[in-house]
């Protein structure tokens, strides 16, 4: 362990110590301990507290808040909290792949986003309930949000030890029926019936060799949801079958359908309209897809309430396609950026709001101007910005209807768009009143 990483472990010994002994020495001791002794940072921490005639249980007690005390500048803060979710995620840093965990935590006050930024250390799972030990937070989008350092520790508690208010709660799953658009992160034993649209087979190297993994897309009539079957239950496209058993897991921020060892695959005959066209995306609201964390291939309409910084006329690295300000890539510092056009824009339906990515292709449809012409606008102007002021000239406070992939983080839902178009609900409303009129008075 480095000088800098073990600072903070020494200024926390040195408060349970109070300032008895000086921060040299206690380094030196800490680093004995670990380097020499090799014993775990937590053990060594006792033991020096304990050799330096302190009372070790007293280094676990750092301030213990509610969720909704925090500030969004506490150093080091104890919380008691239930997972309300937890999401993996792949991150490169100094060019290695380390995997973190996000999500939400509740407690009696509230709830709270929170990072986790070492997935062994930090195994949460949706429905534990956990004292947190040396957090700290930060603020974000004027937000306080909980981070789990190098210092944090978690210790599990009883289940009761957090009583949330009703509609807070993680629900307990037993076994359930339900519908694909029903379906949400953390369910186990669902029983579904669906139609198989399409499967493929996959060679995966697991820990007890390879495997094939079947993997695909099914649908009912609410919605579609990709799926992994980890047994060959002898799928085939076009079948309808009832899965007992299933279990539900976000991936990539959508939750996705898995059939285990313990899952049970029938044939049925088709529930569903032989007109019914299943492959296509179904209406949800916000409040929904909120609700369940996301779905894959859905539409919503709504307001655009908000074109967000970063739209408009943008520069990304070549290398890893990142977005690039003041020429600086965050991984690979000063490149040559090469121009784009997005939009972030919010949109708001009534009973939630998500962002909503679209790309250059969408956006120089939407928008009725190519990225070529943007460039030149851009550089007549000697202003980026005219290209964003441009994009809310359209679209703010205008309804959009848009498709794609909603998925689900701790700054909320984005859909990642693959169709838009404007519509004018009220005008389509007059148009078919009219029409009505008309063909009445013939
Ligand atoms: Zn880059």
């Amino acid at each position: 362990m480095e000088k800098e990483e073990l600072a903070p472990h020494v200024s926390e010994i040195s408060r349970v110590l109070g300032s008895k002994v000086s921060e040299d020495q206690i380094e030196k001791e800490l680093d004995t301990y670990l380097n020499l002794y090799r014993v775990s940072l937590e053990t060594a921490k006792r033991s020096v507290v304990r050799k330096l005639g302190g009372d070790p249980n007293a280094l676990n007690k750092g301030v213990q808040k509610k969720l909704s005390e925090l500030s969004g500048s506490e150093q080091s803060v104890d919380l008691l909290v239930k997972v309300l979710s937890a999401n993996r995620k792949e991150i490169e840093q100094n060019g290695e792949i380390r995997t973190l965990i996000y999500g939400l935590f509740a407690d009696e006050s509230g709830t709270m986003p929170y990072t986790a930024w070492d997935a062994d250390r930090f195994p949460l799972e949706r429905g534990q309930v956990l004292m947190v030990r040396n957090a700290y937070t930060k603020e974000w989008n004027g937000k306080p949000q909980l981070n789990l350092g190098t210092r944090a520790t978690i210790e599990s508690q009883s289940a009761d030890a957090v009583k949330l208010p009703e509609g807070m709660d993680v629900p307990a799953y037993g076994p359930t029926t339900a519908k694909v658009a029903e379906l949400l992160e953390g369910m186990n034993s669902v029983t579904l019936t669906a139609k198989i649209l399409s499967v493929e087979t996959r060679k995966i190297e697991s820990q007890e060799g390879a495997k094939t993994l079947f993997s695909g897309m099914i649908a009912d009539d609410t919605g579609r949801v990709q799926f992994s079957a980890w047994h060959d239950f002898n799928l085939k496209k076009d079948e309808v079958v009832q899965i007992r058993g299933a279990y539900v897991r976000s991936w990539r921020g959508i939750p996705q359908l898995n059939f285990g060892e313990r899952a049970e695959v029938s044939r049925v005959k088709s529930p569903f309209p032989a007109d019914l066209d299943l492959s296509k995306p179904k209406p949800r609201s916000i409040a929904e897809l909120d609700a369940v964390g996301g779905a894959f291939d859905v539409l919503v309409a709504g307001i655009v309430v908000d074109v967000k910084k970063g739209s408009g006329l943008i520069q990304r690295c070549p290398q890893c396609n990142r977005l690039v300000q003041n020429k600086l890539c965050r991984l690979h510092g000063k490149v040559e950026g090469q121009y784009d056009l997005r939009i972030k824009a919010v949109v708001d339906d009534g009973a939630g709001s998500m962002t909503a990515v679209l790309n250059k292709d969408i956006t120089e449809a939407l928008v009725g101007i190519n990225l070529e012409q943007a460039i030149k606008e851009a550089r007549d102007a000697m202003d980026p910005e005219i290209i964003k002021e441009r994009i809310e000239e359209r679209l703010l406070a205008k309804p959009l209807e848009v498709r794609g992939n909603v998925i689900s983080d701790d700054y909320g839902l984005m859909m990642i768009v693959s169709e838009a178009r404007m519509f004018v609900p009220e005008v389509r409303a007059d148009a078919a009143n009219l029409l009505a009129e008309l063909e009445g008075a013939q």
